[in-house]
C-alpha cells in the first residue's frame, strides 16, 4: 500500500478507539508502535504523550509538527463501519484524522529522507479541555531545538480542498467564569421577607450582555455566554442561591481584563441592588493563538496551487497550539474537511464526519511546511 493509503487506514484504526484527555493510553502505544515501525525512537511524554525526531539527509531548520490526541465524551451515531470502540468517546473533532496525517507525513519523509533539517515530530495529549497538553510537552522539553512550529485543525466549515489562514489573531483566548449567587430563601407567597437568587440571577444574566454591547469597542471581537444557570428546587420556594457558568472569549489582554473587570462589578453591584451578593470566579483558559506573520506568507506561498486559502476571520474558538506559537515562531491552519455536496456535522457532534481525501491532502500540506522555498 502506498502512504496516501496508509494514512486512511491509520486514521480509522485510530478512530475506532477514542480516549478522552490525558487518558490516551492505547492512541500512544499505536502511534509509539507505528513510529517504531518506521525506525523512530520516541521520547515519552508523562502518561500519554510523546515525540520523536526524524532527521532528513542533509543540514537545516528544526521544524515542529504538532498532532492533538483526544477524543470527546459523546456516543457516536455516524453509522461508520469504523466507529467507535470506546463506549461514551468518540473522535468527534477530527483528532484522529491530525495524528494520522502526521503519521503519514512521518511515512512519506522517511521513505528517503529527502529533506534539509530536522522533523520533530509532536504527539499531544488532552486538547479539548484547559490545562491542555500542550504546556506538559513544552516543559518537558518537546520543543528544545525546534525553530519553527506547524499545526492544522481539520476545518468542518470548509470543504476538502480549500484552507484557511491568516497572520495574527486566529483563535481567541477562552475563559471560563462561575458568577455564585446568595440571597435569602423563603415561602414562594412571602418575597417580602426574601431575597431572590433566581431573580438576581437572571438580572446579571442581562447585565452582562451590556459589557458586549456599550463597553467593548465596536470593531474588538468578544463573547460573554452564560452556559448555565442553576438555582432553586421547587415551584414554591424562592431560591436562596444560583450559581451561573458561561465562557468569555477574547483576543488582546487588554480586552480580557477590561471584561473581568465589568463582570466583578456587574455581579457585585446587581446584587447588592436586591441585597444579596455575588461572587465571580474568573479562570484564563488557553490564550489567543497569534499566526507568526513571516511563517504565515511563506507557508501561503508554498501552498499555491495545492489548496485554495481563503483568508478566514478570526475563530472565537481555543486553541492550545497557542503555546507553541508563544514560544516558537509557526503557523497553524484549518484544512476544509467538509464533502463537496456540504453535507456535514459540526466538530462535536455525535454525527460528525470528514472527507478522507483531506488526509493525503494534510500529509502535503505539512510537507511543504518544512521543505524550504
Ligand atoms: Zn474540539
Ligand atoms: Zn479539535
Amino acid at each position: 500500500m502506498s502512504w496516501e493509503d496508509h494514512v486512511v487506514q491509520y486514521r480509522r484504526e485510530l478512530h475506532r478507539i477514542p480516549e478522552l484527555g490525558f487518558q490516551e493510553h492505547q492512541t500512544r502505544e499505536y502511534l509509539w508502535n507505528r513510529l517504531k515501525g518506521l525506525g523512530l525512537e520516541s521520547t515519552a511524554v508523562g502518561e500519554t504523550g510523546l515525540y520523536a525526531d526524524l532527521p532528513g539527509n542533509r543540514p537545516g531548520k528544526v521544524v515542529g509538527v504538532r498532532a492533538d490526541m483526544d477524543g470527546l465524551p459523546l456516543s457516536e451515531e455516524t453509522g461508520l463501519s469504523f466507529s467507535s470502540e470506546h463506549a461514551g468517546v468518540m473522535h468527534a473533532c477530527g483528532h484522529d484524522a491530525h495524528m494520522a496525517i502526521v503519521l503519514g507525513l512521518a511515512e512519506r519523509l522517511a521513505q528517503d529522507r529527502d529533506f534539509p533539517g530536522t522533523v520533530r515530530i509532536l504527539f499531544q495529549p488532552a486538547e479539548e479541555r484547559p490545562p491542555g497538553g500542550a504546556l506538559k510537552l513544552i516543559e518537558a522539553g518537546a520543543l528544545d531545538g525546534v525553530d519553527e512550529v506547524y499545526g492544522l485543525h481539520v476545518w468542518a466549515n470548509l470543504p476538502v480542498g480549500s484552507a484557511g489562514l491568516r497572520a495574527g489573531p486566529m483563535m481567541a483566548n477562552a475563559d471560563q467564569f462561575t458568577i455564585r449567587i446568595k440571597g435569602v430563601g423563603g415561602h414562594g407567597s412571602q418575597p417580602q421577607a426574601t431575597k431572590d437568587a433566581v431573580l438576581i440571577a437572571a438580572q446579571i444574566v442581562v447585565n452582562l450582555q451590556t459589557i458586549i454591547s456599550r463597553r467593548v469597542p465596536p470593531f474588538e471581537p468578544a463573547v460573554v455566554t452564560c452556559g448555565t444557570i442553576h438555582g432553586g428546587h421547587t415551584f414554591n420556594i424562592i431560591a436562596e442561591t444560583a450559581e451561573l457558568t458561561g465562557t468569555v472569549r477574547t483576543f488582546s489582554n487588554a480586552c480580557q481584563s477590561l471584561i473581568v473587570e465589568e463582570m466583578q462589578r456587574i455581579a457585585e453591584r446587581t446584587a447588592a441592588l436586591y441585597d444579596a451578593t455575588a461572587e465571580l470566579t474568573y479562570e484564563k483558559g488557553y490564550p489567543a493563538l497569534i499566526n507568526h506573520e513571516g511563517e504565515v506568507a511563506a507557508w501561503e506561498e508554498k501552498l499555491r496551487g495545492l489548496v485554495e486559502i481563503e483568508r478566514v476571520e478570526p475563530d472565537m474558538g481555543g486553541e492550545d497550539f497557542a503555546y507553541y506559537l508563544q514560544h516558537k515562531p509557526g503557523a497553524f491552519l484549518f484544512l476544509g474537511c467538509a464533502p463537496p455536496d456540504g453535507q456535514v456535522a459540526p466538530h462535536h457532534s455525535p454525527h460528525f464526519i470528514l472527507d478522507e481525501r483531506v488526509l493525503p491532502l494534510g500529509v502535503e500540506v505539512l510537507r511543504r511546511a518544512i521543505m524550504p522555498n
